[in-house]
């Protein structure tokens, strides 16, 4: 089912759902289960994979020479989300990057989504790689989540890339990721904000928005949203800070900010264990906040760790 009628089907009750990332290489999907078995009390209507484009790493010879190697770290998200369908009948919204994909490649991934039975897709352009200085585009693919978006919505009116003929509809339920604190290379809120408009206009259906900490961000970019003509649902991502180290990493990764208070706050602990309850706390009064300005849905990046949002939702829910 679309996400966008869960949430209509839901009347105004916030929904909670969570985002996962497949299993680094090597290991098996029981680590998938473990990361959904905790969060199903809470009856999640979808799930989120991640996409995890190829970097490159360097391996060393006996002659000492390095090759450079091209490695995906994270494969397996179409799968994983067949997996997760099949076992908890559950939507799996599977996250689709430019970066890593022809436009061929895309198509081809698109009509295994709806060969699997997969409503919705998240269209992203997705990070860039890690030896990278910016996003490089794949020859032949996309540079912008509103050119993916294009083709996505392409398919849905049976338009493919090289088909003449009258080609089968896809009907994807598009969703988008939108910045309450800008992209981090958007030079202002103002043009980021009009991609964004952009991609809605062009067929998004919902937002789901990078994590942040001060609900008042989240609250403005709703208002500007609908001031501007967006009426989508907007899907508040959320984490809880759940390490002392972290209060340096998710503004370095993420480029949002953590609030003076909740920075005291974590910077006064005695532990670390003490820092997990500081931050579990943070995040669950923001969630019962955001149940109250009327969140369609509490969306946790779980980084496959269930047991802080398992706390957090029993709290909430
Ligand atoms: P875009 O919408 O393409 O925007 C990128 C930048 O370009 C912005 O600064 C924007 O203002 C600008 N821009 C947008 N359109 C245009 C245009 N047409 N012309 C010129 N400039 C433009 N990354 C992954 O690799 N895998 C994932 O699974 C993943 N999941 C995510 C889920 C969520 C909810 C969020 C918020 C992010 C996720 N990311 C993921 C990270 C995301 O890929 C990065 O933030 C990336 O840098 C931008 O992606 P985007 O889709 O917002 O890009």
């Amino acid at each position: 089912m679309k996400i966008t009628q869960h949430i209509q089907n839901a009347k105004g009750k916030t929904l909670f759902s969570f985002e996962l990332l497949p299993p680094v290489k090597g290991k098996c999907i029981d680590e998938i289960y473990d990361a959904i078995d905790p969060l199903m009390e809470f009856d999640p209507p979808f799930i989120d994979v991640t996409y995890h484009r190829e970097d490159y790493i360097y391996k060393q010879h006996t002659s000492g020479l390095l090759e450079k190697v091209s490695y995906r770290k994270r494969p397996g998200t179409v799968a994983i989300c067949a997996a997760i369908m099949n076992k908890y009948k559950v939507d799996a919204v599977p996250h689709l990057i430019c970066g890593g994909f022809t436009k061929e490649e895309t198509e081809n991934a698109l009509i295994d989504l709806q060969f699997l039975g997969i409503d919705n897709v998240l269209v992203l352009r997705g990070d860039a790689r890690k030896a990278d200085a910016g996003f490089i585009p794949t020859p032949g693919g996309h540079a912008y989540a509103t050119d993916l978006l294009e083709q996505v919505v392409n398919m849905n009116k049976g338009l493919y890339l090289h088909e003449d003929h009258e080609a089968y509809k896809t009907n994807f339920c598009i969703g988008v990721a939108g910045y309450p604190e800008k992209h981090f290379e958007a030079p202002n809120m103002k043009t980021d904000f009009s991609f964004l408009k952009k991609k809605v206009e062009m067929g998004a259906e919902f937002i789901v928005t990078q994590m942040f900490f001060d609900i008042q961000k989240y609250c403005d970019f709703v208002k500007l949203c609908r001031e501007n003509d967006i009426h989508v649902p907007i899907i508040p991502g959320l984490k809880p800070i759940t390490s002392s180290k972290q209060l340096i990493s998710l503004p370095k990764i993420f480029h949002i900010d953590i609030p003076e208070e909740l920075s005291e706050a974590v910077l006064a602990c005695k532990s670390e264990k003490e820092v997990k309850e500081v931050g579990i706390e943070w995040m669950i009064n923001q969630c019962k906040e955001l149940v109250k300005v009327g969140a369609p849905v509490l969306h946790f990046y779980t980084m496959s760790n269930p047991e802080p949002t398992r706390r957090i939702a029993k709290a909430v829910f």
